[in-house]
């Protein structure tokens, strides 16, 4: 039982008594906790609001045993994630970046690159930075960082480069690109358009940070489309939030 200090965003945020709430935490140092915040829904409480949904918060918190819930001491804000307020868009693209976190990450595997990489986005989000851009960025670096990026070079199966002018295969159970050789078989196969094809290797460099440029809304779409499917499968269901990402593609 050690006593921890972290940055966190907080990703969920779930009441359990009268005073109490039980929040679900991604942190810079210690990855996602799920920690007892006693005294949460006092007013006046320990945590002085600090605990919204999507708020940056500067954290101490005692570190108990694996099946035990964390708890939370201390919680001071950093940051509050104002667009919640006031576009819709923006709030739905921000719940989408916490249910991929909580969905996608363990409790207690750390990955600060990935919380760089989310703080960063829910900055751009706030500031007025493109949505459906920033949400398509975060969501390939965060398959990157997790180790779920597709093959986008060569093709998943043989290996041999997947090139030439016209649309490509893409096997979304097979997880990547295929070469017509290898198509036979695979199920769940659709095609990516050559811009489209390349925009996603873009934003998958280990070198694209912060919101890409502007993406045509059609790639943008055929995009969301081929993530969506693509994240279906890896979560084993549809994200929760995906009947609103039509929102994010063009907000
Ligand atoms: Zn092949």
């Amino acid at each position: 039982m050690t006593t921890e200090k972290t940055l966190a965003i907080v990703l969920r945020v779930v009441e359990f008594s009268e005073t109490s709430c039980i929040v679900t935490l991604f942190t810079e140092d210690f990855g996602k906790i799920g920690a007892l915040a006693k005294g949460a829904r006092r007013p006046k409480g320990p945590f002085d609001s600090a605990l919204d949904l999507l708020a940056v918060c500067r954290i101490v918190f005692i570190d108990k045993s694996a099946d035990v819930l964390d708890l939370l001491t201390e919680a001071r804000l950093e940051r509050r994630f104002r667009s919640a307020s006031r576009d819709l868009s923006r709030l739905y693209a921000g719940y989408y970046i916490a249910e991929l976190l909580r969905e996608l990450t363990d409790l207690g595997d750390p990955h600060p690159d990935l919380y760089r990489r989310a703080d960063q986005t829910l900055l751009t989000l706030d500031l007025d930075g493109p949505v459906g851009e920033t949400v398509l960025g975060f969501e390939v670096a965060a398959l990157r960082l997790l180790g779920y990026l597709p093959a986008l070079e060569a093709c998943v199966v043989c290996g041999a480069p997947v090139s030439g002018g016209g649309r490509v295969l893409f096997g979304q159970l097979a997880g990547g690109v295929l070469c017509p050789r290898c198509r036979q078989g695979q199920k769940q196969v659709v095609s990516v358009s050559p811009r489209g094809l390349e925009v996603l290797r873009q934003l998958a460099g280990a070198r694209a940070v912060g919101a890409p440029g502007e993406i045509d809304p059609g790639v943008r779409g055929e995009l969301r489309g081929l993530l969506n499917h693509y994240f279906t499968n890896l979560l084993g269901h549809p994200p929760r939030m995906l009947p609103f990402l039509g929102a994010i593609v063009n907000p």
